[in-house]
């Protein structure tokens, strides 16, 4: 616990306060923050969620092409699944169950490769995947990146303000950091490096995957459908990455307490399992809370699970050479119990029914 205690870049604004209670700031000290954070002027040490930023910022022109040029109602329909399933489903695939919860193993680096490049690349990996250990650790508590008691804003600021890795670290800790990043194939700076740029990824090889990853799917994007396709699906690329940054307010409640029994079974955190993101993005958040490292968290029948389904193509094809699924230990340890416990009380019920009739005869 103490090194995920100190591997973020606290804000100025801290995580407690006094009483040991979250910090909440103003909206004014969030994007004070935002703003201090994303200036490259004042430290090069906040390059990568400028860059992060960037990619956002970027993909404005191409959705207003797509808007004001190209739409048609086709192409509106592409813009959506792009941005709600595709990109929403990859975020699950590759950020969330590989590179931070190894849920699975790739066969080779070739299809780690492969699939980390499936969709426009938008999030890098270093933000997502260290601050999101800390996210498990600290779920709804103070420190916790993307505290939903925090706010909307705390939130959607949160890969900027609350993610990116502390820049003080002593060598031993960034190299445990370091292995959190092993397994994703993103190289990791030396710690000579990291003191001069505070990150794991190295801005030189960062520039390069993004400007390659852009050109070969806008290339791609071309020769199916021209400039058309090509700026349609960057600009939905683009809705997504916007759109992705409030997931985890409401996974996590809105800072309140949505959960409902025998639906949302872990209770030692705040998240709820949402239709929504589940359907599109496999996010069945609460499922993922308590069990983590499963390659599935679409437990129940309704709960569609696209990224699961990938996965399970993937090992079922030889790509993918192992997974964990929690499913049968969801069903026997929380769901059936909770069937079989209602089908005792319904018994119970019925035999107390019948004493009474009996009592009255
Ligand atoms: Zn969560
Ligand atoms: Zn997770």
């Amino acid at each position: 616990m103490a090194f995920l205690s100190i591997v973020l870049d606290p804000p100025a604004y801290g995580w407690a306060d006094t009483n040991g209670n979250l910090s909440k700031p103003t909206t004014g000290q969030l994007l004070q923050e935002f703003f201090k954070r994303l200036n490259i002027f004042k430290t090069r040490k906040n390059w990568l969620p400028l860059m992060s930023w960037s990619k956002v910022v970027l993909t404005i022109p191409f959705l207003y092409f797509f808007i004001f040029e190209y739409f048609s109602w086709s192409l509106l329909i592409v813009a959506f699944l792009y941005s709600m399933i595709v990109m929403g489903t990859h975020g699950t695939i590759w950020h969330h169950r590989f590179c931070t919860h190894n849920a699975y193993v790739f066969r080779n680096k070739f299809w780690r490769f492969f699939t980390q490049n499936l969709t426009i690349s938008m999030i890098p990996e270093e933000i997502y995947v260290v601050s999101h250990h800390v996210h498990h650790a600290k779920s709804d508590a103070p420190g916790d990146p993307y505290n939903a008691s925090g706010g909307f804003l705390y939130c959607f600021l949160a890969d900027v303000n609350h993610q990116p890795i502390a820049k003080d670290l002593c060598e031993r800790n960034y190299h445990r950091a370091t292995r959190l990043m092993k397994h994703t194939g993103v190289q990791p700076n030396t710690y000579e490096q990291y003191l001069n740029w505070g990150s794991i990824a190295n801005p030189a090889r960062t520039l390069m995957a993004w400007t390659l990853n852009w050109g070969f799917w806008y290339v791609v994007l071309f020769f199916i459908g021209g400039h058309a396709l090509a700026c349609t699906v960057f600009g939905a690329a683009g809705i997504w990455a916007v759109g992705v940054r409030t997931f985890n307010y409401e996974g996590h409640g809105k800072g309140k307490d949505m959960r409902r029994d025998n639906y949302d079974f872990s209770r030692e955190d705040m998240s709820i399992n949402q239709l929504w993101p589940g359907i599109v993005a496999g996010e069945w958040h609460n499922n993922h809370h308590l069990y983590p490292k499963s390659a599935r968290t679409g437990f129940l029948p309704h709960q569609v699970d696209i990224a699961w389904y990938y996965i399970r193509f993937m090992y079922a094809i030889g790509t993918v050479k192992s997974f964990k699924d929690s499913k049968t230990d969801f069903l026997e340890t929380h769901y059936n119990k909770v069937a079989i416990e209602e089908d005792e009380i319904d018994l119970l019920q019925v035999e107390d029914l019948l004493i009474l009739q009996e009592e009255k005869i």
